[in-house]
């Protein structure tokens, strides 16, 4: 955690990072939290197939990912999901069903960010077609046994397939 050169209540330099969470300043005691934050992944299942997005941005750039996203304060796993997936896609989810989480790293403009990553599953019936072209390059139907590993931007997704492929597809 280079990034963070200075305490943020006393401006000294003599600070260091504990344990992947925690600045503590040696001079004036400050402590922060750099907590994991909560994201959500949807696996959406339209007529057998799983749509995955082709990501736009770095982290994991040109690779495939789950839409989804950060968790907002105030909101639940939920309530991110749904805003997500109606932000990124432009489709409401109708009754998405918990899977189960994993840890992740997601590392944004030189920061480094433990995530808890919680996947959902909900089957959609119409293909999204109007998506943010920022966050999405393009999205990508697969049919869950033919998903190719070593695209995949992130580990915590790869295990989220994963929990669905053993669950049988039955959910
Ligand atoms: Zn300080």
């Amino acid at each position: 955690m280079k990034t963070f050169n200075c305490c943020p209540a006393c401006g000294s330099s003599d600070i260091v990072f504990e344990d992947d969470k925690r600045f503590n300043c040696r001079e004036c005691g400050f402590i922060y939290f750099h907590n994991v934050a909560a994201a959500v992944g949807a696996i959406l299942e339209y007529d057998g197939k799983l749509v995955l997005i082709k990501r736009a941005k770095e982290p994991g750039k040109g690779k495939l990912d789950l839409p989804g996203g950060f968790v907002d304060p105030k909101e639940s796993a939920e309530e991110a999901l749904i805003r997500e997936i109606k932000e990124e896609l432009n489709i409401n989810l109708n009754g998405p069903k918990y899977l189960g989480s994993y840890p992740n790293i997601y590392q944004y403009e030189g920061v480094i960010y433990y995530t808890c990553d919680l996947f959902f599953y909900c089957k959609i019936d119409v293909l999204p077609v109007d998506f943010s072209k920022t966050e999405i390059e393009d999205l990508v139907l697969l049919d869950p046994l033919e998903i190719p590993e070593d695209k995949i931007a992130f580990e915590s997704v790869k295990a989220g397939l994963g929990i669905f492929k053993s669950s049988g597809f039955s959910i």
